[in-house]
């Protein structure tokens, strides 16, 4: 007898619950039919901006998953100044980042010296076949166009000054 009353007590509860979750406006959206608006600074995927990585590693080097791929070969560039001398420079060959491996920490985009990386909100890219998650330098260099603009200093933030 005590079981069913229980039993009685649960189903009461529970249709409570249900009643009361009914009236309430939802918290979830139909993706894709409609979608939430993502923040600006979200993590969504990492942009390469080409011309400013110096292929210096560091990103690589740095990234907990080993999920990084960098390739490059020097080359002999001509002095800047008249009687200079002969420089040699880093060119990129291959970028790749690997998001089927990326957790999304964000160290490589923090450690980077020469500004070559940054968040994109952009999330749509799922794919059918996990080898396709390896985004190549072109592709990452397309992701740039998401990037959106820094925004400003919130009031009363304080701007470090440079060292002299
Ligand atoms: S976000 Fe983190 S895990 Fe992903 S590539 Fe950068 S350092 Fe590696
Ligand atoms: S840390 Fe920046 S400059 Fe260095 S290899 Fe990575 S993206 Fe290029």
């Amino acid at each position: 007898m005590a079981s069913f009353r229980n039993s009685i007590q649960g189903m009461q509860k529970g249709l409570g619950v249900t009643l009361k979750t009914m009236l309430k406006p939802a918290v979830t959206v139909h993706y894709p039919h409609e979608k939430e608006e993502v923040t600006a600074r979200a993590r969504g995927v990492i942009a390469l901006q080409e011309e400013n990585c110096t292929v210096c590693m560091l990103c690589a080097r740095s990234c907990p998953d080993w999920c990084i791929y960098i390739e490059g070969h020097k080359e002999k560039r001509p002095a800047r100044r008249e009687g200079g001398r002969e420089r040699t420079v880093s060119v990129l060959d291959r970028f790749d980042i690997d998001y089927a491996l990326c957790m999304y920490c964000g160290i490589c985009v923090e450690v980077c010296p020469f500004d070559a990386l940054h968040w994109s909100p952009e999330y749509e890219y799922s794919e059918f076949s996990i080898a396709s998650l390896l985004h190549d330098m072109e592709k990452l260099g397309e992701w740039e166009a998401t990037v959106p603009e820094i925004e400003p200093l919130e009031l009363g933030a304080e701007v470090k000054k440079a060292k002299k």
